[in-house]
């Protein structure tokens, strides 16, 4: 396939207006809403046509309309004022800087996707998205983060849909001239590049784009450059385009070459080094092998080396469904590293890493989510019922434990508020509540009526509706070439209508058609006499994903249904830019996956930051927030013997839901047809959740839970030229070689009453072989807490034993042998009535250890 090579001339400013040059080149513009409307008043109509992208604007504005504002003082003046007050955000002390202590100096955030602005389209759905808020809410708060992700010259793709109802995808190539981005140059001017050895002698380059993203860089590598051969090229074509190999290329060039050139632009810029890494999703999970080589290179084995590279290192979980998880050929992953790609690292070593070691793991597999929680000390999951489900699924890489002790933790997402809240509402909290945002307004104040609120979602919705219409206009002329649009596309929707959207990506376990579980309830829903309901739907599915195409067109036909198209509809291309007049626009906003699959799900929290109410089963973030006044929780059939009977009864419960609760109360109306108990749960909904879903929220819980730790345990092993991770190297290779011997060998217990009664005592004496570690190599304790069924316990607690010196030259020296048990003893309350349970258990101990757990190493009573 042929595709045409285009490039953008940039436009030559007239002298007055170079600040809308400087405003244009830094991605602040997409979510400070001065600075769009600055751009805006340029050429409105051309401004919405063209995506609300700057940098298009200005090439494509007549330069005629240019020479005008240039002779407009205050617009001139109002282009320079904006200016100062970018460079202000930018330089000024921010949250970060306020914090006392120590905290690392540069936080490098890695990611396949970034989702910042339409105008960039760098993204495919959720994990893109998070990162793009990631970053804009790191400038806001001043986390001095960089963001390292790869340029695909064709984005993700297009979607159209056929006459049919298929989905069809193209692949328009962008042009990074035309893009808010510049080449990272070296003093000289000659473009910085990166490169990796491949097999058979083959090197892979690429050149390193930056974009501003307020007060944070993000850098892009970019194979597409001619030092490389073809097919190398197409390295970068699109984001999870190819399988196998081609993802594979990828993966290095985003882990290794991404560690590569954060290292080279922190040198070439003097900024400090990243002490920490975060990895956004296993994806990147290779810069971890690239910073061990690099450490190799100073001096340290492996085993050392790996000890600081885990320390600084976050791996951030995504997804509890396969399918989003890279699993590669450990055969084709040895060929890749069986060169001089990483100097000193030995490949056994590496392949160790992603190897699936649990029971039900394949040996011929490398997976690259098993390697990154073996490459970072700092995990998490996404919602609280993600990390929940996290440590279940890893649970196999720590065998011996409970799931509850599973070292991987959660941080609930959140979106970027100044990204995700309609300007129409922000004017609201501003202007009547006098709140800098959203977050901060009293929502609950007189000073703004019921009718007001009502009004502004009214706006809303009906921009949205107008919004809708253009595109499936533009969609039928897409189609129809030359023809006369249909005058019913021109009715489709009532700004009056509740609103219901449904927008993600196709996979299975979002089920996109169980609304459609039975037609014609659903079709009663939206042609209610009284109270009638629009449903808009989008989403784009893989497009290797037949089964989501097959999902999508059962909608589209539907759809197309003469009586019904005017009250629901799939408008093509999901993007953010549709994204945020639908959020806003919509009055309800639909969840319905399979739950526990959804990790998190954002789209809700946006459109919760509108005054939208949530309809949702309890999956991702849901559960957290729902609380009985801010939407609706969907009864999930969670112990439905068969997929299709939980879908019957999930989608049952979905329309009952809309006929009886929804609906009524939508249409419950004052004499000012105000419908104010709905009314009410916007406000509730606004004052309790805006806060709390909050990017700022969740970039601070990053900051404090897991980058300083980070930061700290990395500087801990760092320092004195590696001394802490040389010893803790070693002491571990002296816990694995004996731990096979480490047992507990006996357990007395007394001190309770004949019937145990609350405020007894229980104290437990356990003998426990060591094998020739130290006491102090170990913590013995015992874990307690209501016994329920079989062997399990729950609400545990642990207690730590103490050593009792019974074998004085045994602890003196730890040389005494193997054989000879060590006595630790120690005391617990018996404080609360009912079932109680207890087992003594040995774990390896150490200052450099987060969590008991980690090595997973545990010897537990017999
Ligand atoms: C927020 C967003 C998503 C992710 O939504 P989920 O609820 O997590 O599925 C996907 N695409 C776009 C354009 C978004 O804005």
């Amino acid at each position: 396939m042929k595709a045409i090579r285009k490039f953008t001339v940039r436009a030559v400013l007239p002298e007055p207006l170079v600040a809308l040059e400087e405003l244009a080149g830094n991605l602040r513009w997409s979510w400070h809403e001065p600075t769009r409307q600055l751009f805006e008043q340029i050429a409105p109509e051309l401004w919405r046509s063209i995506g609300t992208d700057p940098v298009a604007l200005l090439g494509a504005v007549d330069p005629a309309r240019l020479d005008e504002l240039a002779r407009d003082q205050d617009y001139v003046n109002a282009a320079n004022a904006m200016r100062d007050d970018l460079r202000d955000y930018l330089e000024q002390p921010r949250w970060y800087q306020s914090l006392e202590g120590e905290k690392p100096a540069a936080i490098a955030y890695f990611s396949p996707e970034f989702g910042i602005a339409a105008a960039l389209p760098q993204y495919s759905g959720g994990l893109g998205i998070l990162a793009g808020d990631h970053l804009k809410s790191a400038s806001d708060l001043g986390v001095p983060l960089v963001g390292v992700g790869l340029f695909y010259r064709a984005g993700y793709f297009a979607q159209s849909i056929s006459p049919d109802g298929w989905q069809m995808e193209s692949y328009p190539l962008l042009d990074p001239d035309g893009l808010p981005l510049s080449v990272l140059r070296r003093a000289d001017g000659s473009a910085v590049q990166v490169s990796l050895a491949l097999p058979d002698g083959r090197t892979l380059h690429a050149r390193v784009w930056q974009a501003l993203v307020g007060r944070i860089r993000l850098l892009m590598l970019d194979a597409d450059i001619p030092e490389n051969p073809d097919d190398l090229r197409l390295v970068t074509d699109r984001l999870y385009g190819g399988g196998g190999e081609h993802r594979l290329l990828q993966e290095l060039l985003l882990g290794i070459g991404g560690a590569r050139a954060v290292k080279l632009w922190s040198e070439l810029k003097g900024y400090p080094e990243p002490e920490v890494f975060h990895t956004n999703e296993g994806h990147a999970g290779f810069l971890g092998l690239e910073r061990i080589s690099s450490l190799i290179g100073e001096g340290l084995s492996f085993q050392e080396a790996l000890q600081v590279a885990r320390a600084g290192t976050v791996f951030t979980t995504h997804t509890p469904v396969g399918a989003g998880i890279d699993r590669f050929d450990r055969g084709l992953v040895r060929r890749y590293f069986g060169t001089d790609l990483l100097p000193g690292v030995n490949v056994d070593d590496l392949l160790a890493l992603g190897a699936e070691t649990y029971a039900g793991g394949s040996p011929d597999v490398f997976n690259m989510a098993i390697m990154g929680l073996r490459l970072g000390q700092h995990a998490n999951g996404v919602s609280t019922l993600h990390g929940e489900v996290s440590r279940k699924m890893f649970s196999g890489l720590w065998p011996g434990f409970d799931p509850s002790d599973v070292p991987i933790g959660s941080i609930t997402n959140g979106v970027h508020a100044p990204t995700w809240t309609d300007p129409a509402l922000l004017a609201l909290a501003q202007n009547r509540l006098g709140a800098a945002d959203t977050s901060t307004a009293d929502w609950n104040s007189p000073a703004v009526t019921d009718e007001d609120l009502w009004s502004v979602r009214g706006q809303m919705r009906l921009q949205f509706v107008e919004d809708a219409r253009r595109r499936l206009l533009a969609a039928w002329q897409e189609q129809n070439p030359g023809g006369i649009a249909p005058a019913w596309i021109n009715g489709v929707f009532d700004p009056k209508v509740l609103t219901i959207g449904f927008a993600r990506r196709v996979p299975t376990y979002k089920r996109l058609t169980l609304m459609l579980h039975d037609p014609e309830r659903l079709r009663a829903l939206l042609l209610h006499p009284t109270r009638p309901i629009q449903i808009v739907i989008a989403g784009k599915s893989h497009p290797a994903d037949e089964e989501g195409k097959r999902l999508i067109q059962k909608i589209v036909q539907f759809a197309a249904t003469p009586e019904l198209r005017q009250r629901i509809a799939f408008l093509p291309d999901y993007n953010i830019a549709m994204a945020q007049l639908m959020y806003p626009g919509t009055d309800v906003w639909l969840n319905n996956p399979l739950r526990p699959l959804e990790a998190c799900g954002t789209s809700g929290m946006k459109a919760a930051l509108n005054g939208v109410l949530n309809l949702s089963i309890l999956d991702g973030w849901w559960p957290e927030y729902y609380d009985g006044k801010n939407g609706w929780a969907i009864p999930s059939a969670d112990a439905a013997g068969d997929s299709a009977e939980r879908d019957r009864m999930e989608s049952e419960a979905l329309y009952d839901l809309i006929e009886h609760h929804v609906a009524p109360r939508f249409y419950e109306r004052d004499a000012d047809e105000v419908p104010t108990r709905w009314v009410a749960s916007i406000r509730h909904t606004l004052a309790t959740l805006s806060p709390e879903l909050s990017a700022d929220r969740m970039v601070r819980e990053y900051v404090q839970k897991l980058y300083r730790p980070a930061g700290h345990y990395e500087n801990l092993l760092s320092t004195n030229n590696f001394r802490a991770a040389r010893e803790l190297a070693a002491w571990k290779g002296r816990i694995f070689a004996a731990w096979h011997g480490v047992a507990v060998t006996h357990v007395e217990s007394g001190g309770v009453s004949a019937v145990p009664e609350v405020g007894d005592d229980l104290h437990l004496r356990a003998h426990v072989q060591l094998n020739g570690l130290l006491p102090g190599d170990v913590t013995v304790e015992v874990v307690y807490g209501r016994s329920t069924s079989g062997d399990d316990l729950s609400e545990t607690n642990t207690q730590a034993l103490q050593p009792e010196m019974e074998n004085p030259a045994d602890d003196a020296t730890g040389s005494a042998d193997g054989g000879v048990p060590t006595l630790f003893t120690g005391t617990v309350e018996l404080d609360r009535a009912g079932a109680f349970g207890y087992t003594v258990r040995v774990v390896p101990r150490n200052d450099l250890l987060i969590s008991p757990a980690e090595m997973g190493l545990v010897a537990v009573a017999s």
